[in-house]
């Protein structure tokens, strides 16, 4: 676990100016989420967090680390997106191993942090099906099982429940936050769904092109719930 920093980042396409003067810091373990119309920058700050796309100008810091230098596989950060894009050839098991395979954990921790995550995601009974044999809201669930099984210090979602229909949205959303209160992972969430953001954040910020208009927590935002 480890807090998030973002100092005054600006990202620029060319001649347009994707975020600017993005500043907040997010506590270790707390759940934020980013809203805000389409094109207003979240997904740009998600991937500037993961190292997917380099700040034009900034700090970005990582627990007491300046990352804006550090290559995405050294970030200890994990991400999750909408098409959760399994490799359709491995096994439920065999997703979940593979970024702990990619960084050379050994055979008995693999395995037992497979056994781990299944376990919390409700995935045991299924570790040997391959992804086609799964329903969507299965897949996400192994997708997020791929990106917590090595632990990360953070972990950035990108809209990871808008694929699914409503009735697998409810499930899988209180599973997410279930898991949240388990591992207590620094979590950052992107999505344009309000249900989401009142129901899993512990703050939301606002975005609107490109810039922050509002941070708090979900009763300042969208007001008393009834
Ligand atoms: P959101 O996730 O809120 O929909 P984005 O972060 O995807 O917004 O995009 C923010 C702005 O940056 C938009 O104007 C978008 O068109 C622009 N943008 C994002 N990625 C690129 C890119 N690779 N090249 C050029 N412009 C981009
Ligand atoms: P790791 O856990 O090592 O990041 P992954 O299998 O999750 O391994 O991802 C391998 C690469 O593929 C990473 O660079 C990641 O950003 C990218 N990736 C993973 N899932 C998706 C997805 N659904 N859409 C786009 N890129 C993805």
């Amino acid at each position: 676990m480890a807090n998030v920093r973002l100092e005054d980042i600006k990202r620029r396409f060319n001649n347009v100016t994707a975020i600017e003067d993005i500043t907040f810091e997010i506590p270790d373990g707390e759940f934020w989420v980013l809203v805000g119309p389409s094109g207003c920058g979240k997904s740009t700050i998600l991937r500037t967090i993961a190292g997917l796309e380099s700040a034009t100008s900034g700090k970005l810091f990582i627990g007491d680390r300046l990352v804006n230098n550090i290559p995405a596989r050294q970030r200890d950060v994990a991400m999750v997106f909408q098409n959760y894009a399994l490799y359709p050839h491995m096994t439920v098991a065999q997703n979940i191993a593979f970024g702990l395979q990619m960084r050379k954990f050994d055979a008995k921790t693999i395995q037992d942090r497979v056994v781990t995550v299944a376990r919390s995601l409700s995935l045991e009974h299924l570790l040997d099906r391959k992804p086609k044999q799964l329903s969507g809201g299965q897949q996400q669930r192994v997708a997020l099982g791929r990106a917590i099984a090595r632990e990360p210090q953070v972990f950035l979602l990108d809209e990871p429940l808008s694929n699914l229909d409503a009735q697998l949205r409810d499930d899988t959303r209180a599973e997410l936050k279930q898991l949240h209160q388990k591992l207590g992972i620094t979590t950052i969430y992107v999505t344009h769904d309000q249900v989401e953001a009142m129901t899993l954040a512990d703050k939301i910020v606002v975005l609107n092109n490109g810039r922050i208009q509002q941070i708090g927590e979900p009763q300042s935002i969208y007001g008393c719930p009834a």
